[in-house]
């Protein structure tokens, strides 16, 4: 297939694969401790575990499988949130697919649309407008969900609703930042990490300029990358390239669909409908500054929070998992004591078994336990 098979090549894979080994090999620190790569985006993980990358690298590179999933790191008082405007009169609950299943204190959305609350699945902010347009008397709550990558389409959704003067939709607005959380990672005691393989989809928006700071004030590279397997790996190559000579830079290997500066369009529709929350709480990583979104005064109307008058429950995980340190990358999936039993795809417990880029659904989807450790 055009633009896939160039990126799946096995014999240029092989070849670069080499050139990781005999790089890392120059790298004098590896021979104390493996260098730890964190690949922030969900996306990434997926592709990793899904093509085996990680097994292919050398034991002196480890990945850190980084907060990109924005359904993973959604905290079990949002959901409760979500499930309590589900549960009000008259209202249609819209939300992504994967956001159905995160289980809250007492139930995921999913469990209460069995309940009798009317949730509905949609596949972008349109459909939830479109659903609104339709049934002109009900509200119809849209759960908004993700990084930089679909707060774009978030905004222009509402403006839209505002340009045809819509009265039944609002949106519940859990839209989260990438650069607050990679400071808080850099900036976390208990984690080390040597470079990163940057996020693809949110760069796509931001453009490169807002991960200088990574260089230059935290001397760590971190290298834009793509999604199949060439993309990862050449991506790989920059960064412990650029840590054997001594560099710390912000590079693009996702030139062919990662613009330098962004996506201008998108930032301004996105500038205009929000703005940064002083904090926002994120599941295992607590609460950081600057992280998340809301929607500006000018636009309250359209705003599920102030309409339902939610108050940000703090709901603590089971006790017994472990998403927060897997989060973080102090453990591996499968050292959590429910994986694979009493948390699996099919039940699962916490949120990074629940979406197909939270690591727990990876690891157990694509069979990555490491046997001699975990014996
Ligand atoms: S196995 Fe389940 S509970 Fe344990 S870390 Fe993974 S998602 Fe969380």
């Amino acid at each position: 297939m055009k633009f896939v098979d160039e990126f799946r090549d096995p014999q240029m894979a092989r070849r670069v694969l080499e050139r990781i080994h005999a790089v890392v090999e120059e790298i004098p620190t590896t021979a104390q401790r493996p260098l730890q790569i964190m690949e922030v985006c969900g996306g990434h993980t997926h592709s990793i575990f899904r093509y085996g990358l990680e097994e292919l690298l050398p034991d002196k590179i480890e990945m850190v499988h980084g907060p990109g999933c924005p359904v993973c790191v959604l905290p079990m008082g949002r959901v409760d949130d979500c499930v309590a405007i589900a549960e009000q009169p008259d209202v249609i609950f819209t939300t992504f697919g994967d956001a159905m299943r995160v289980p809250g204190s007492k139930k995921s959305l999913q469990q209460a649309n069995s309940d009798g609350c009317d949730v509905r699945m949609v596949y972008s902010p349109m459909d939830a407008l479109d659903i609104a347009r339709r049934n002109p008397h009900k509200n119809v709550v849209f759960f908004g969900l993700g990084f930089e990558t679909t707060m774009p389409s978030t905004a222009l959704t509402l403006l839209q609703a505002d340009r045809e003067g819509i009265t039944n939709f609002s949106l519940f607005c859990n839209h989260i930042t990438i650069i607050p959380t990679i400071k808080a990672i850099l900036d976390s005691p208990d984690m080390v990490i040597d470079g990163f393989l940057g996020p693809g989809h949110v760069s796509m928006v931001i453009g490169k300029a807002p991960y200088d700071f990574i260089a230059s004030h935290y001397k760590r590279p971190l290298v834009i990358a793509g999604f199949e397997p060439l993309d990862i790996l050449q991506s790989m190559l920059m960064v412990v390239e650029q840590i054997r000579d001594g560099k710390a830079l912000v590079e693009n290997q996702y030139k062919r669909i990662v613009p330098e500066q962004g996506n201008n369009n998108a930032l301004k529709a996105v500038g205009e409908v929000f703005e940064l929350r002083e904090f926002f709480e994120w599941r295992g990583l607590g609460s950081i500054d600057h992280s998340g979104v809301r929607i500006r005064e000018k636009y309250a109307r359209f705003d599920a929070e102030r309409l339902f008058a939610v108050e940000p429950a703090h709901v603590a995980d089971p006790k017994a998992c472990q998403c927060g340190e897997v989060l973080k990358g102090v453990l591996k999936p499968w050292e959590c004591k429910l994986f694979g039993e009493q948390c699996n795809p099919e039940t699962p417990i916490g949120a990074l078994m629940v979406s197909t880029e939270g690591a727990c659904s990876a690891y157990y989807s694509y069979g990555k336990i490491d046997v001699k450790q975990a014996v």
